[in-house]
């Protein structure tokens, strides 16, 4: 303990310094005194002479503050320090006058048009700047990269949770994402359905049509439909998706939609339709296979109009949705859900009307429907486009003809026995006109010879078929306001009740 305390006590005292930078009082004497603490110095730099290209060596001598005032400090780390070489003292009075010192040139030497003196330590200095000034800009890239990444990965999960939902529900992955984008009831947002559409799986193909193929295929295991359009159907597959895409489209006897997308270069366009799938097909191939009971009947005629009536009804809430007529309806374009009832499928030909607009919205589409289901005003081309009604009317038309596909198949019991009874299935008009008629060939059965689908003695026997059978007449009517509405014909189905066993009480 004792020689420290011995150290700071001769500290403690001043010094006489040589100075020739000195304290304004002793500028004349050339000596200073320092603080206590405090110690000589002498100093050599050289300050660059642009004309002569060297150095002039400056020495500089005084009194150096104690070392709790930096003084010291700066003599200990100050070897070359900013290119001057600093030497400090305390060992006595003017201990500082001989030192020897040199000066050492620093190893760049500005160029020779630099007119300006710059030394060492302002180089320092700007580089400290510069390098702060980097730091600052890789510090704020940084936390533009983090934040940028964070918001994307947000995002991400957001449309992941709205993908993933379904596995922590017992409704199906589809149902949920449905029930979470209810906004506009007009379908998924465009993302999640391209999403969709690039996670599924084709497996078989179980439909075509004249517009496309259908496939069963998978999304995340669940069964779904896809209608693949051919290439030369690009207006098709674009009017599909937009009546699809309809505000308050859904519905439980529509065909429910899924997604839609559309990829592809130049030559090649890959056309997507993912829809419900459905495994009993269409009611043609349905009617094919099976007979149906009476109460079948009654649920599948009656599914069908309530399917058409909301397509064709204008809904003016807001917002509302237009009115659709199909112009395609027919039993190819109908498919049987597993409950008994229809589905309203293949919109590729529909046509949209706002009344408030007074607008008929037509595509410019060169399809035109199936001349075996046409009503007489289409082929012979009284039907006036101006209308929206005479579309619907036509619908009305067609739904008649399938109506009558389906009575045919509708088993019931011969009085006074117990067997049964119904018809082999077949198409409207089959015995009139060749498999795949012209214009001309339906032209004159229709319209010239206002010839009708017979109705059979035996529908009489039992009531949905009897009901149906006047309906259908009602639905062909040849005069066009003379036809029920499809409302009209909902409501009268709808009054008909059968008992759990099929049969109408
Ligand atoms: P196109 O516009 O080419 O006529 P459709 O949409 O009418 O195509 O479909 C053609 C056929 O594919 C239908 O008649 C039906 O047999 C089958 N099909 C269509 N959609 C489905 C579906 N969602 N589920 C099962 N089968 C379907
Ligand atoms: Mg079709």
């Amino acid at each position: 303990m004792a020689p420290k305390s011995r150290k700071k006590k001769a500290h403690a005292k001043t010094l006489t310094c040589y100075c020739n930078v000195c304290p304004e009082e002793s500028v004349d004497n050339e000596k200073c005194e320092t603080r206590p603490g405090g110690s000589c110095f002498a100093s050599v730099r050289g300050i660059y002479n642009s004309t002569t290209n060297e150095y002039d060596v400056e020495y500089e001598y005084g009194c150096m503050p104690p070392e709790q005032s930096g003084g010291l400090l700066q003599c200990r780390g100050s070897l070359y320090l900013a290119g001057q070489n600093i030497k400090c003292c305390d060992s006595g009075e003017f201990c500082n006058q001989n030192m020897e010192l040199e000066f050492q040139a620093p190893s760049t030497t500005p160029s020779p048009s630099d007119t300006q003196q710059i030394d060492q330590f302002s180089y320092n200095q700007l580089a400290l700047l510069l390098s702060l000034g980097v730091c600052a800009i890789l510090f704020l890239i940084i936390v533009l990269v983090v934040l940028v990444t964070y918001r994307r990965r947000e995002t991400k999960r957001k449309q992941v949770c709205l993908l993933e939902s379904g596995h922590s529900s017992h409704l199906s992955p589809l149902n949920d994402l449905f029930e979470q984008s209810s906004g506009s009831g007009s379908g998924l947002p465009l993302l999640v359905q391209r999403t969709i559409a690039k996670q599924i799986q084709l497996e078989k193909s179980v439909g075509r049509g004249r517009y496309g193929e259908v496939w069963l295929a998978k999304w995340r295991e669940e069964p779904v439909a896809v209608k693949v359009f051919f290439t030369t159907e690009e207006a098709s597959w674009f009017r599909e998706t937009e009546i699809y895409q309809t505000v308050l489209m859904r519905h439980e006897n529509i065909l429910g939609f899924i997604a839609a997308d559309i990829s592809g270069t130049g030559s090649y366009t890959r056309m997507f339709l993912i829809t419900d799938y459905h495994e009993n097909g269409s009611l043609h191939d349905y009617l094919q296979m099976h007979v149906i009971s009476p109460r079948s009947l009654q649920e599948l005629a009656h599914s069908l109009t309530a399917g058409l009536a909301h397509l064709h009804m204008e809904i003016f809430s807001k917002p509302g949705k237009p009115a659709i007529s199909h112009r395609d309806i027919k039993s190819r374009n109908i498919l049987v859900k597993r409950n008994g009832q229809c589905a309203i499928a293949d919109f590729g030909l529909a046509v949209k009307y706002n009344s408030e607009l007074d607008e008929i919205h037509i595509a410019p589409n060169t399809r035109v429907g199936t001349r075996r289901y046409m009503a007489p005003e289409v082929l012979d081309e009284s039907l006036n486009p101006t209308q929206f009604e005479s579309f619907k009317l036509a619908d009305i038309y067609s739904v008649g003809l399938v109506f009558w596909e389906m009575a045919r198949r509708c088993v019931t019991t011969i009085p006074g026995t117990k067997s049964t009874a119904c018809e082999d299935y077949a198409l409207p008009y089959h015995d009139m006109v060749p498999s795949d008629p012209s214009f001309e060939d339906m032209y004159d059965v229709v319209c010239t010879q206002k010839i009708r689908p017979p109705i059979p003695e035996r529908w009489q026997d039992e009531e949905i078929l009897q009901v149906l059978s006047k309906i259908m007449v009602e639905c062909w009517h040849p005069k066009p306001t003379a036809r029920l509405t499809a409302l009209r014909i909902k409501k009268s189905l709808s009054k008909i009740q059968t008992d759990g066993s099929g049969h109408i009480v």
